[in-house]
């Protein structure tokens, strides 16, 4: 195997074509402003209990035995797979909400702070942080747009017309605003502002954006041949000798 790596100087994806915003929250584990919803992965549940059942078992084991140094040998196996199975579920995730858009915005969260929170456990197994770095990088090998804007009162603002509703509760799970009417589910509201917000930090309006779309994409095409920078910085191939 050769491995050519050039030192070049790769530009971000310019900010064109479909703009999502994207929510993360603990209910859900994402939703985008074009109102899909993400679950939370189950397999980790299923992971973390068996985790559980062999860490009560190591207090019968006694310091120092072999059978005690074989099942520490397993619970480290074990979070291994629990760590590559969220990561890899992770990547699944970001390349899917990359299809078909032009931009991505998520909000700015440092989650270090979430995870001293009350919800410090599912914050810490929803791998938010991570999760975040994933998307930046996927969105730059997929020629997407990618840009983190203001987290404040994402919750609290209609996506319609900009009116704060008040803080939500936990269990109000649907936004509906007393001026315009409309109603969403909250967290796809949440994510509406993110892509409002991200919109207008490229100085644009939502339909400034919308009208250019068509043209924009078209020449998106063209210069998305093979042999683009996207291609070409990494070279691998077998040599036969
Ligand atoms: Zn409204």
């Amino acid at each position: 195997m050769l491995t050519l790596e050039c030192d070049v100087s790769v530009a971000a994806p310019p900010a064109f074509g479909h703009p999502i915003g994207i929510d993360l929250g603990l209910d859900k584990f994402a939703a985008t402003s074009d109102g899909a919803l993400i679950e939370r992965p189950r397999f980790l549940n299923t992971l973390h209990r068996k985790l559980k059942l062999l860490q009560r078992r190591l207090r019968n084991k006694n310091i120092g035995s072999n059978n005690r140094h074989k099942l520490n040998c397993k619970i480290a196996r074990l979070h291994q797979r629990i760590s590559d199975t969220r990561k890899d579920w992770h990547f699944k995730l970001a390349h899917k909400l990359c299809d078909g858009i032009g931009m991505m915005f998520v909000e700015d969260i440092d989650f270090r702070v979430w995870a001293k929170g009350m919800f410090c456990k599912h914050t810490l197994d929803a791998g938010f942080g991570q999760f975040v770095s994933i998307l930046q990088w996927v969105c730059w090998k997929r020629g997407v747009h990618f840009a983190k804007v203001d987290k404040d009162y994402t919750s609290q603002v209609c996506p319609q017309c900009d009116t704060h509703t008040g803080r939500k509760e936990l269990k109000d799970r649907v936004h509906s605003c007393p001026e315009c009417g409309y109603t969403t589910h909250r967290d796809v509201a949440a994510a509406q502002v993110i892509r409002n917000r991200g919109i207008s930090g490229l100085g644009r309006s939502l339909d400034e954006n919308a009208c250019g779309d068509g043209e924009t994409s078209a020449a998106v095409l063209v210069s998305r041949q093979p042999g683009d920078w996207r291609t070409r910085r990494v070279w691998r191939g077998l040599v036969t000798v």
